[in-house]
């Protein structure tokens, strides 16, 4: 538990978080089937309570696989228009519709609804890692879940092919920084070993960094003439060094496809 009403939970995919308030259980993100029965299983024990909605940060399958687990157990499935259209295409694209439970309820720029005590709003502030990305803010608990908007010292993946923008991610983060304050918890959908998946505003701005010199590096190799194949050798980004492990080619092949347009 983050607080007396708002918890996560992990096992394998993007970070799940949670809320018991007296109106009902609400869920956000359900990382694959297996985990969802797991995570029901759980909240079952400290509740009674209905499960009132799931939330999906995004529709990557490491967030919303598990949607199906809470077929006919949860009342609403709530995400932003895009990572709805997105889900759907991708289970088109990998013949798994029948395995899908999609979102009855999207949204465009913002969506709110009280819970108990509780007021939750959901914010889409453009594309960032996908075209469809919103921010979960538990309002009285000031518990926000980011998605995959925010990898913790860990190389991001980009979709590209899901509407991704690494310099309006940068911008994405920054509203995100303004919205929120101090006493804000933050929830992150990944992290690398032996960093935390709860943080605070100061990991935004360093993951904002991140991203701004990952923009920055791979400008300047394109301005000197390099290819896309020896900015890619690189295995740190100058600037973010607390940034390591796999993964590094992936922001840097989306900066420059992003860059030369
Ligand atoms: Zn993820
Ligand atoms: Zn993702």
């Amino acid at each position: 538990m983050l607080t007396d009403t708002v918890g996560i939970f992990t096992e394998r995919g993007g970070t799940i978080a949670f809320l018991l308030s007296k109106d009902g259980i609400v869920v956000v993100d359900s990382q694959f089937p297996e985990q969802s029965n797991h995570l029901i299983d759980e909240l079952k024990k400290r509740s009674e309570k209905p499960f009132k909605l799931l939330i999906n940060t995004h529709h990557h399958g490491d967030h919303s696989s598990g949607n199906i687990s809470f077929k006919g157990i949860v009342e609403h499935v709530l995400a932003h228009e895009n990572s709805k259209k997105n889900q759907e295409i991708s289970a088109k694209r990998n013949n798994s519709e029948d395995k899908q439970l999609y979102p009855d309820q999207t949204y465009s720029n913002t969506w709110c609804q009280s819970f108990g005590k509780e007021k939750i709003c959901v914010d889409y502030f453009g594309p960032g890692h996908t075209n469809g990305d919103s921010i979960i803010h538990f309002q009285h608990a000031n518990v926000a879940h980011m998605g995959d908007l925010l990898f913790n010292r860990r190389h991001p993946f980009v979709d590209r092919s899901a509407g991704a923008h690494i310099k309006n991610w940068i911008t994405v983060l920054e509203k995100a920084v303004k919205k929120f304050d101090r006493k804000t918890k933050f929830v992150f959908g990944h992290a690398a070993e032996g960093y935390e998946i709860t943080g605070s505003l100061d990991d935004l701005n360093l993951f904002r960094d991140y991203l701004e010199n990952v923009v920055r590096f791979v400008e300047a190799g394109i301005k000197t003439g390099k290819k896309k194949e020896e900015i890619l050798k690189a295995t740190e980004i100058p600037g973010s060094p607390q940034w390591k492990g796999d993964g590094i080619q992936r922001p840097l092949d989306a900066a420059f496809e992003e860059l030369v347009g």
